[in-house]
């Protein structure tokens, strides 16, 4: 018999709180001490010669590399030439420590695994694959939203399929959450990849996996969303950036234990076909959705207008009918995010030609 209840492995140690980032040497102290001693950073490129460069506790045989998180997502060749490279140059690592957003993160914990297990990622794709626990790994997110930092799998784009590496070994060892690191980010990025966090609130808890372990976190992390995208004090300030932070960890918690819906398979085929980032396609597809989460729509265009947000309209003029049918295909595969949406009878609502026709909304 199948297990009832997910059995779920959280994140080792969290260290919160404004310049937070400077205890990073003494969190690595014991960790190169139990190892080689060297530790490989990878770090969103966005932070190239700026101030972050020399809070970094880098110690000679370090190596330091520089990502583009900009144009691609993290692509399986990109992790397999990242480990090679690594491995060639020295013993393994004691620690890798991921700094960026969701893209960078799931690079980092692919990286850990990668470096201990054979061959390329692209055959680790897929839940419970890895065969040996990876190298000690550190997250600190740059922008807040995704819940990568506390999700069990690094999202991984291959010449096959998009799909992470899951199982209990990809969690972060530890979390570095220091919310001054968010300040940078631009409005339009700080708008899509936090309603992320929205969104999988949302879709939490309209489903049948929605329990009070998710809830308790999801109200969370709803409250700290509205207070920073919809309330009276909504906007860019230093306080809204450590409730975002802290909002992205509760969502990632709240939807680990419960599962995403119809927004997220809607815009998982738009990222496939396309390659759209995550938070503007969740936040193109969210917006038709109104059917299925009439509240959560009201106020995802509450929130659009207070900042001024734009986002594309009109973009189905410009596709193929192969491009739409491809997308309603993949929408359609993913039958765990309708089960929860809609129950086991899901087929009944859902057809290839009901996705097709919301796709043209798009
Ligand atoms: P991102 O990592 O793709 O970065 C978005 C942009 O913000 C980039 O241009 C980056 O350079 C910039 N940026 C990041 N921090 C910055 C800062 N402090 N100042 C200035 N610019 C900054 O953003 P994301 O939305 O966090 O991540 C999206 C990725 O996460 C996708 O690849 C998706 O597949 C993945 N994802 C993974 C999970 C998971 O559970 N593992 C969940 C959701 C999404
Ligand atoms: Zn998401």
């Amino acid at each position: 018999m199948r297990d009832m209840h997910r059995n779920f492995r959280n994140v080792g140690k969290i260290v919160y709180g404004r310049g937070s980032l400077d205890q990073l040497g003494s969190i690595l102290e014991p960790v190169r001490r139990s190892g080689t001693g060297t530790v490989v950073y990878l770090v969103d490129d966005w932070f190239e010669g700026r101030e972050l460069e020399a809070r970094l506790a880098v110690e000679s045989g370090d190596e330091v590399h520089y990502l583009d998180a900009s144009h691609e997502e993290p692509k399986t060749e990109q992790v397999d030439e990242l480990r090679d490279g690594i491995l060639s140059r020295s013993a393994l690592p004691s620690a890798v420590v991921g700094i960026g957003g969701g893209s960078v993160m799931d690079v980092a914990k692919a990286v850990s695994l990668m470096l201990t297990n054979e061959g390329s990622s692209t055959r680790y794709q897929g839940l419970n694959l890895v065969e040996r626990p990876g190298v000690w790994h550190c997250g600190i997110p740059t922008i807040s939203g995704t819940g990568a930092e506390v999700s069990m799998t690094a999202v991984l784009t291959g010449p096959e399929k998009k799909l992470g590496l899951k199982c209990e070994w990809t969690p972060f060892d530890q979390l570095v959450l220091d919310p001054d690191l968010t300040a940078s980010v631009p409005t339009d990025h700080w708008f899509y990849t936090g309603m992320d966090c929205f969104i999988h609130c949302i879709e939490a808890e309209t489903g049948r996996h929605f329990n009070t372990f998710s809830q308790a976190y999801g109200d969370e992390a709803l409250k700290l969303c509205r207070e920073v995208f919809l309330d009276d004090g909504a906007g860019r300030s230093p306080a809204n950036d450590e409730k975002l932070m802290v909002a992205s960890l509760f969502g990632g918690l709240s939807l680990t234990y419960s599962e995403v819906g119809a927004c997220h398979a809607i815009s998982y085929g738009l990222s496939y076909v396309l390659g759209m980032r995550h938070g503007i396609a969740n936040c193109v597809a969210f917006r038709q959705l109104r059917d299925f989460y009439p509240h959560g729509v009201d106020e995802f265009e509450a929130m659009v207008e207070k900042h001024s947000i734009s986002l594309p309209a009109g973009m189905s003029d410009g596709w193929t009918d192969e491009q739409v049918r491809r997308m309603a295909e993949i929408a359609f595969g993913l039958p765990h995010m309708w089960d929860h949406a809609l129950g086991p009878d899901w087929q009944s609502e859902i057809t290839l030609d009901r996705l097709e026709a919301i796709f043209r909304r798009l």
